[in-house]
């Protein structure tokens, strides 16, 4: 899978048309993850950052509309329905659940792309226009304009280290696993290079000038990962208070 790779969970218990969306997903680039039932699905969908929902609303074990649910429950993930002909009223509950999209089956799966396309270009600029700063007091992170200022001073981060720094800042107190953290920012998803996390985050630290065992940002969850908190101590420790 190449770093940027755009993933989509799809959810559908016919396999041939499972594969053949899957095939037309994958040769428009995207990187794609088939599941049949629903109880699958929802596994799935933890284990990685997927970019977009496919979801067949009739399916064995769990249903799309539980599934829907679950997974609305965390996430705002883009969700295309899919539904059969006389569906038409759980297309309805469909949408009320949250899906962004439906499709009614049989479609093209050109008609699918083209859905894809538009509600991820949809969600790219909501997200884009939805958090522009961050601002902590003394740690301010500017997501478009790709600068960290500290203290009021810009500090010089690389790529990884400033997406390792937005991905935990978006959710302060959200604990993320080194694996999390290895898909979100370096774009693989196997083992082996949780460790690269690590290193990351510890020049990052260096570079905020933030003291792991005392720390104002980042901080180590152990046996787990990482996770942001802004911690408003900066009146009692600034020493400059009257
Ligand atoms: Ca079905």
């Amino acid at each position: 899978m190449a770093p940027d790779a755009t993933k989509i969970l799809l959810v559908e218990d016919e396999k041939p048309i499972r594969d053949a969306v899957a095939a037309y997903l994958e040769r428009e680039a995207y990187w794609v993850r088939g599941v049949g039932d629903g109880q699958s699905a929802i596994e799935e969908f933890e284990r990685h950052s997927f970019d977009l929902v496919i979801l067949d609303l009739m399916l064995p074990k769990l249903s799309g509309e539980r599934v829907c649910r679950a997974i609305r429950d965390t996430s705002d993930v883009p969700i295309i329905m899919l539904t059969a002909k006389g569906e038409v009223e759980d297309r309805i509950i469909g949408l009320e659940l949250g899906a962004d999209d439906y499709l009614i089956k049989p479609f093209s799966p050109r008609e699918l792309v083209a859905r894809v396309r538009a509600l991820l270009r949809r969600a790219r600029t909501e997200t884009d226009q939805a958090i522009e700063t961050l601002d902590f007091g003394d740690l301010v992170i500017d997501i478009s304009g790709h600068r960290v200022m500290v203290h009021g001073e810009e500090i010089d981060l690389t790529a990884s280290e400033f997406k390792l720094l937005t991905t935990l800042a978006r959710y302060p107190g959200r604990v993320y696993t080194r694996m999390e953290l290895v898909e979100k920012v370096l774009g693989y998803d196997f083992e082996g290079y949780e460790r690269t996390i690590d290193s990351h985050v510890k020049n990052l630290r260096a570079k905020l000038g933030d003291d792991p065992r005392n720390p104002r940002w980042l901080f180590t969850v152990h046996g787990v990962g990482y996770r942001f908190d802004a911690s408003d101590k900066s009146e009692e420790d600034s020493g400059d208070s009257k």
